[in-house]
């Protein structure tokens, strides 16, 4: 039994990379190579005469050309499993400009083409549900948050812009007074977050209207402290609750993060504001990578407690839950050193 527990833990850490498109077209494309099983190479622009060349090896790698829908495909099997009861966290890694929201919802949230995996996992949710509907009732809700310097804020608490917190518009800073407790959920050694308001949904309408919500929710916040939508974490929570003809329940959660972006600030140039976002963005991700790693190392001590997004997500990273991590990569060469890093880290927790 303890060496099925270890395969499987093993097997429930994937990492994923993908490339976007170059969009300049006189920018020096640094992907050197990219295998069919999951193996990178790329060339430090400043050494083509030198070995300039550095290997990776990840379960995927998706090229410029690769679609939503293959991304989605290589996603599938993790969704699906939510359906059977299991935990599952899906993050979108990477630099500010290197696809993460394009993987996540889309090139426009809300829109119907080219969607994302957040509302294609839905779909699929729908579905699924729908085929075992004499068997098992399903109810889906979601809650989505962001996390900004360590606090929380709820992305889908309707009319928040307006009537509920008129103090956005006249004192933009006082916005985090509405920081979200996490709290501990009672049984499953799990954290929640009782006060985010949870959506029940039945369609792809319904999600879609969600994403919309979302969306302005999280653009009010991005024009009064200027862009922070790259320096903020969002998740899209996905609870599914599952009860068979003989009154069994299970429940089971997915989680779909898109990460604040993973570039790293020059210190000397950053003060104040933000340099304490720049602070912040470092160790909630590097405690995510140590959460990880310590995961696939099958270290007992496993760092949650560090930061919100670790110990909001506790319940879905290790034990029997399902990992994937996709990090995403800009191929022009001037962000060749951000994408070194980007690939180490994935490279690090797989
Ligand atoms: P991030 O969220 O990491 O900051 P975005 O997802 O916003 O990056 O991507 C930056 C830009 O590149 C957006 O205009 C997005 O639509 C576009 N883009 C990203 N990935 C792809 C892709 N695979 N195919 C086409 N366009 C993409
Ligand atoms: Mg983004």
């Amino acid at each position: 039994i303890l060496y099925n527990m270890v395969q499987d833990l093993k097997g429930s850490i994937r990492v994923y990379c993908r490339i976007r498109p170059i969009f300049n077209a006189k920018a020096i494309n640094v992907i050197d190579f990219i295998g069919d099983d999951g193996s990178l190479v790329i060339q430090d622009p400043l050494k083509l005469q030198k070995d300039g060349r550095k290997n990776f090896q990840f379960n995927h790698a998706f090229g410029p050309t690769s679609t939503q829908d293959e991304v989605f495909k290589e996603t599938q099997p993790l969704i699906r499993s939510v359906m059977d009861g299991y935990n599952v966290c899906i993050f979108a890694y990477g630099q500010t400009g290197s696809g993460k929201t394009y993987t996540m919802c889309g090139p426009s949230c809300g829109v119907s083409m080219d969607m994302g995996i957040n509302y294609l996992a839905l779909n699929d949710l729908f579905r699924i549900s729908d085929t075992r509907k004499d068997l098992i009732n399903y109810e889906i809700h979601v809650q989505m948050v962001e996390i900004y310097n360590e606090q929380v804020r709820d992305l889908l608490a309707e009319d928040s812009s307006t009537t509920k917190y008129p103090l956005h518009w006249l004192f933009p800073s006082q916005l985090w007074i509405f920081n979200l407790e996490i709290r501990s959920c009672t049984g499953n050694g799990g954290f929640s977050l009782p006060d985010a308001k949870m959506h029940t949904v039945s369609s792809p309408s319904d999600v879609i209207k969600l994403m919309k919500l979302g969306e302005v929710n999280r653009a009010v916040s991005s024009t009064a402290i200027n862009n922070r939508s790259s320096r903020s974490h969002s998740i899209l929570t996905v609870h599914v609750c599952g009860k068979d003809t003989t009154g069994n329940a299970t429940s089971s959660s997915l989680h779909l993060v898109d990460l604040a972006g993973s570039e790293r600030v020059d210190k000397s140039e950053v003060t104040g504001e933000r340099l304490k976002e720049a602070q912040h963005i470092n160790k909630s991700l590097s405690c995510l990578g140590d959460v990880i790693t310590a995961l696939a190392q099958k270290n007992p001590h496993i760092p949650y407690r560090n930061s919100k997004l670790t110990q909001l997500l506790q319940d879905s990273l290790g034990g029997h839950a399902k990992t994937l991590m996709i990090a995403h990569v800009s191929p022009e060469g001037e962000s060749f050193g951000e994408t070194v890093g980007t690939l180490k880290f994935a490279q690090r927790v797989s």
